[in-house]
C-alpha cells in the first residue's frame, strides 16, 4: 500500500497529514496527488467522504508553497457549489498548510465584501469561492484571474444541479488557457463530459467506487407510508417521523433528516422542536450565520438533529452521524446516495431510514435500481393511518433558545445559496399565495402540534 512520504508532498504538508492522524492515502489521493504534483489535470471521479478534499489540497499546498502571491491576483482557485462547502475546503487548507505561509480568502455569500477585498488586495495564493460570489468580486473590478495556476471544480454535478455550469464556463475563460485544472465531480452526466472534454488537457482520470457500492456499513430501511386524508397526510407523516426517531432510542444519538422542500425543513424543524426535540433546521433561505451556527452545534454534539436540504447538507463532513432520516424519498436517485451517505462514515456503522408515501414510489424505485438493491421494507411504527396526534412528551422539553434558532433568516437570496434549475425543486412547495416558502408555521402545523408548543 502506497504511502504518503512515497507521493512528493512537501514534508511540511506530510508533518500537518501526520497530525492529523491519516496512515495512509485514500484510493483517490493515491491517484490523483501523483498527477497533479505533476502539473496535469485530473479528472476525479469521486464524491464526499472518500478523501477527494484532500486529493486537491494536498498537492495544491505542495506546488503553491513554491512561489509568492501577487496583489489582487490568486494563484490558485477552487470553486464549490455551496458556501457550506467551501468553508468546508477552507478549513482543509487550514489544517494541511498550518506549517507553510499560505493566504487564502473565502468568497462566499453572506461573508462581507470589504474583509474578502482587502485580503484579495493584498494578494492570496488560494481563492475558494462559489461561482456566483466570484463573479460578483470580478465584475466589481477587485479581481483579476489572469494569475490563476490551478483551478479546481469541486463537486461539478451538483453545480450542474444548480445552474452553475454557464458561471463555471465563464469563469474558465477567464483564467488563463495554460492553468492545471483539477476537477471533481460524483457523476459524469454529458453536460459534465462537455465541459471537462473542452476545458481539460489530457487529464488523469481517477475513478473511486461510487458510495452507493462502498456503504455496506449503513443498513437502510423504508417505511411505506399510506397517508389517508390529505389535508392530514403531512402531520401524520411527521408523526411517524417522530415514532422512527423514538424507536432508535439511544443509538440515534444524532441525525440529518432530509427533506425535499425548504418549507418542510422549516416546519419540520419546528414540530419537531414543539415535541421536545433538540432540532434545529438549515437550507439556503437562512443567513449565513444562522447556517454556520447549526452547523457548528451539530458538528460539537450539541444540537441532535438537523432537519436540511439537500444542499444546505451537501458535502457536510460530520464524521458520526448516526442516522439520516429521509422524510420525503429524493426526486433524483443520487441524492439517495449523497443522503445516505452523510451516515456510515470512515467505517462507522450507521442507519439510514425513508418514509415513502404513496406518489414517491416511483422515485424509490429508481433509487433501487441505481443502488442495484431492494430497500428493506420496515414496519410503520405508527399503526393508525388516520392520525389523531398524541400529546407531546412532557419530560422532552425543548431549550427555550433553541426553539428561536432555525427561526430567524434573512430574505436573502443571493445566487451561490439555493439552486437555480433542475436542482430547485423547492419551488414546487404547498402554495400558500404570497407567502412563497414563508410559510407560517401557524398554518402548517397541525392543530396538535400547535397545541404542543
Ligand atoms: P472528503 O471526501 O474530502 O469529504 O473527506 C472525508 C473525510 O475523510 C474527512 O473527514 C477527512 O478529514 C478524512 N480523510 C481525508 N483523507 C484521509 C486519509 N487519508 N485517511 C483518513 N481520513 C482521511
Amino acid at each position: 500500500m502506497t504511502k504518503f512520504n512515497e507521493l512528493n508532498l512537501n514534508p511540511k504538508v506530510l508533518k500537518a497529514i501526520e497530525e492529523a492522524g491519516y496512515e495512509s492515502p485514500t484510493p483517490i489521493q493515491e491517484g490523483a496527488i501523483p498527477a497533479a504534483l505533476e502539473g496535469r489535470d485530473v479528472l476525479g471521479i469521486a464524491q464526499t467522504g472518500t478523501g477527494k478534499t484532500a486529493s486537491f489540497t494536498l498537492p495544491m499546498i505542495t506546488l503553491l508553497a513554491r512561489g509568492r502571491a501577487r496583489a489582487r491576483m490568486p494563484r490558485s482557485l477552487v470553486l464549490c457549489p455551496t458556501r457550506e462547502l467551501a468553508a468546508q475546503v477552507a478549513e482543509n487548507f487550514d489544517t494541511y498548510a498550518k506549517h507553510l505561509k499560505l493566504t487564502k480568502a473565502l468568497l462566499i455569500g453572506g461573508v462581507s465584501f470589504k474583509e474578502q477585498d482587502a485580503l484579495i488586495d493584498r494578494g492570496v495564493d488560494v481563492l475558494i469561492a462559489t461561482p456566483g460570489r466570484l463573479l460578483d468580486h470580478f465584475e466589481r473590478g477587485k479581481l483579476l484571474l489572469t494569475g490563476v495556476q490551478i483551478m479546481v471544480v469541486d463537486e461539478a454535478d451538483r453545480m450542474l444541479d444548480m445552474g452553475f455550469i454557464p458561471d463555471i464556463e465563464r469563469i474558465f475563460s477567464l483564467t488563463p488557457f495554460t492553468r492545471q485544472t483539477l476537477f471533481f465531480s460524483a457523476t459524469m452526466a454529458s453536460e459534465i463530459e462537455r465541459i471537462t472534454d473542452t476545458f481539460l488537457s489530457a487529464p488523469t482520470r481517477v475513478e473511486v467506487a461510487r458510495q452507493a457500492t462502498a456503504s455496506e456499513t449503513i443498513e437502510q430501511g423504508v417505511v411505506m407510508f399510506k397517508g389517508g386524508r390529505r389535508d392530514r397526510e403531512a402531520s401524520a407523516k411527521r408523526k411517524v417521523l417522530r415514532a422512527l426517531i423514538d424507536a432508535e432510542g439511544d443509538k440515534c444519538t444524532n441525525a440529518i433528516i432530509f427533506c425535499n422542500r425548504k418549507t418542510d425543513v422549516d416546519i419540520c424543524a419546528k414540530s419537531l422542536k414543539k415535541y421536545g426535540y433538540d432540532a434545529a433546521a438549515i437550507h439556503g433561505d437562512l443567513d449565513q450565520s444562522q447556517r454556520m451556527k447549526t452547523l457548528d452545534g451539530f458538528r460539537d454534539g450539541s444540537l441532535r438533529l438537523l432537519v436540511a436540504s439537500d444542499v444546505a447538507a451537501r458535502g457536510l463532513d460530520v464524521p458520526s452521524v448516526s442516522h439520516v432520516f429521509n422524510f420525503d424519498v429524493p426526486g433524483h436517485p443520487e441524492d439517495y446516495v449523497h443522503r445516505i451517505g452523510r451516515t456510515g462514515r470512515a467505517g462507522r456503522d450507521g442507519k439510514a431510514i425513508t418514509i415513502c408515501s404513496g406518489r414517491d414510489e416511483k422515485a424509490l424505485a429508481a433509487i433501487e435500481k441505481l443502488i442495484q438493491k431492494d430497500i428493506p421494507r420496515i414496519d410503520n411504527p405508527v399503526k393508525t393511518e388516520e392520525p389523531k396526534e398524541d400529546a407531546p412528551k412532557p419530560e422532552r422539553k425543548a431549550k427555550p433558545t433553541d426553539a428561536k434558532k432555525g427561526e430567524s433568516r434573512k430574505n436573502d437570496r443571493k445566487k451561490d445559496k439555493e439552486p437555480k434549475g433542475r436542482g430547485r425543486r423547492d419551488d414546487k412547495s404547498p402554495a400558500v399565495v404570497g407567502m412563497g416558502d414563508h410559510l407560517p408555521s401557524f398554518i402548517a402545523l397541525s392543530f396538535d402540534e400547535r397545541r404542543a408548543g
